[in-house]
């Protein structure tokens, strides 16, 4: 079994689903009292928030290739950026380490290949459902992607950091966030990406019909798989 990477934090509400998952994923393919093998770097997602807001990626980029050579350092063979957002950063981090990088986009297109779904609704930051290093990613797998309005995302967006990064989880919240599947359903999406590692601890697939794709299980999935393998 190789030993797991995580670069965890941001947030912590969602790294405890991480950490879980992961235990859980191996106990269900090694049975006993298997678990994973991980070190964990946990950051101080204070400080990435604020530099996320400044624009400042490239001194996100520091704290976080610091962190994975921390890990790497620590015995990680196999690499995890547990957020959405920060994959924005993705490259930087694989280019200062020797371990494979697991980006969360290439398990979720495999995921939604999997299903035979090739257009998926994008929920998730601000950054994650605007800019290109998310959704272009995507669409080199051949997925289309399809984001709420302006004011949806910045609902989405909003929520994201007031709330659900701060442990808050709401009826409203919910609420508004599967209208926003609705939306993107009624528009054409064959599924929609819980694109936000949080997100999953507020809406989870009994509460729709249509197909989610939540990234912290499939990101989880995909690296217990690399491990074993
Ligand atoms: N965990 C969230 C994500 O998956 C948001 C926090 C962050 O900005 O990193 O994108």
């Amino acid at each position: 079994m190789k030993t797991i990477g995580v670069i965890g934090g941001m947030s912590w509400e969602s790294t405890l689903v991480y950490y879980r998952l992961l235990n859980q994923y191996t106990r269900a393919k090694l049975g006993g009292h298997h678990s994973a093998r991980l070190v964990l770097y946990s950051v101080d997602f204070a400080e990435i928030e604020q530099l996320q807001q400044q624009g400042n990626w490239e001194q996100t980029a520091i704290i976080l290739t610091q962190a994975a050579q921390a890990l790497e350092a620590a015995g990680a063979e196999l690499m995890l950026i547990a957020t959405n957002t920060m994959h924005k950063v993705a490259a930087e981090v694989q280019d200062a380490i020797n371990s494979p990088l697991l980006h969360i986009v290439d398990a979720l297109a495999e995921a939604i290949l999997q299903q035979g779904h090739s257009a998926i609704g994008l929920l998730g930051t601000r950054f994650t459902m605007e800019q290109e290093f998310y959704r272009k990613r995507l669409e080199q797998h051949g997925i289309t992607v399809l984001t709420p309005s302006a004011s949806t995302r910045e609902c989405i967006h909003d929520c994201i950091f007031n709330e659900l990064c701060q442990g808050q989880f709401t009826a409203a919240a919910k609420q508004a966030f599967l209208s926003s599947c609705d939306e993107l359903h009624a528009q054409g999406a064959d599924g929609i990406v819980l694109g936000c590692t949080e997100i999953g601890l507020l809406l989870q697939q009994d509460d729709t019909p249509i197909k989610l794709y939540d990234t912290t299980e499939i990101h989880a999935a995909a690296a217990i798989k690399a491990a074993l393998s």
